[in-house]
């Protein structure tokens, strides 16, 4: 069986450097801005609370609720732990933006053909057998990479050796029946803007549960957002292809003209 992958983030020993949202962005071709808020060119933020720095990107839970959702299956939950997602399947409907209880995807809203944007936990690195970018990158030790039963146990060690510098909590652990990213910290979550009342159910549970009871209406929404997304291509297809026969007409009109 293959381990499952993640990360430790042990939030006392970050610095606030933002080499891991530097080498994100190089690893994955993206714009070298700084930025501090998800978005389709940054992956991964910092975060500051008082001189406490917290990184935010996608959690790769366990049963990731945006797989669960996602009507055309272009979300995937591989067996090392990545969360993917296939642009060529994706119709733009956006259910994994509204149903992700960590609001991490972005959608690449100035894109003419957009997708979806959100960390891709290095997927390519880790089949290499490398950590991923952020990992490597990181100065202090404050994102670790490596098995998560291992890190889980480390998480609990370091907490254990020194009670009065941790809370005693492992973030992640339980969120949403758990998560490929875990978090220590010396601060309590909650004053760190994590979300602390989440369920310890796995979400895709509780919403297949609930569609169950509306398999019409569930049907009945993927057809009218598959007509959705054929509109909306076929509407851009028209578009440019008027476009280029405008071109066209402007090119002999003038070809005419400097001929006459
Ligand atoms: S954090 Fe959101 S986008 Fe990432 S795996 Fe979980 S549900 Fe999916
Ligand atoms: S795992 Fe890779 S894609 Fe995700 S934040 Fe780190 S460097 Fe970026
Ligand atoms: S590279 Fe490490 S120390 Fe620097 S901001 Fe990222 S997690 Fe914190």
């Amino acid at each position: 069986m293959i381990a499952k992958k993640a990360m430790l983030i042990d939030i006392t020993l970050c610095v606030g450097c933002n080499a891991c949202q530097v080498a994100c962005k190089e690893e994955n071709g993206l714009s070298d801005k700084e930025e501090q808020i998800l978005s389709p060119t940054a992956y991964t933020v910092l975060h500051e609370f008082n001189g406490t720095y917290v990184r935010r990107m996608c959690q790769h839970c366990v049963d990731p609720t945006c797989v669960s959702v996602c009507p055309v299956g272009a979300f995937t939950k591989t067996a090392a732990g990545p969360v993917l997602y296939d642009e060529n399947k994706c119709i733009g409907c956006r259910y994994c933006m509204q149903a992700c209880p960590f609001q991490v995807p972005r959608y690449e809203w100035d894109n003419n053909y957009p997708r979806v944007q959100k960390c891709k936990f290095c997927a390519s690195r880790l089949e290499k057998g490398l950590q991923p970018a952020c990992a490597e990158a990181c100065p202090t030790g404050a994102t670790k990479f490596g098995d998560r039963d291992d890190l889980i146990r480390e998480a609990h060690e370091r907490i254990k050796a020194e009670p009065e510098k941790y809370v005693n909590k492992v973030y992640g652990l339980e969120e949403v029946g758990g998560t490929s990213i875990l978090y220590i910290s010396s601060v309590p979550f909650e004053e760190l803007g994590f979300k602390t009342n989440l369920s310890k159910i796995p979400l895709p549970a509780l919403t297949w549960n609930a569609l169950s009871k509306i398999p019409t209406v569930v049907a009945v929404g993927g057809v009218f957002l598959y007509g959705v997304w054929w509109i909306t291509n076929r509407r851009t297809e028209v578009q440019q292809l008027e476009a280029k026969l405008r071109e066209m007409d402007d090119r002999s009109n003038g070809h005419e003209t400097s001929n006459s």
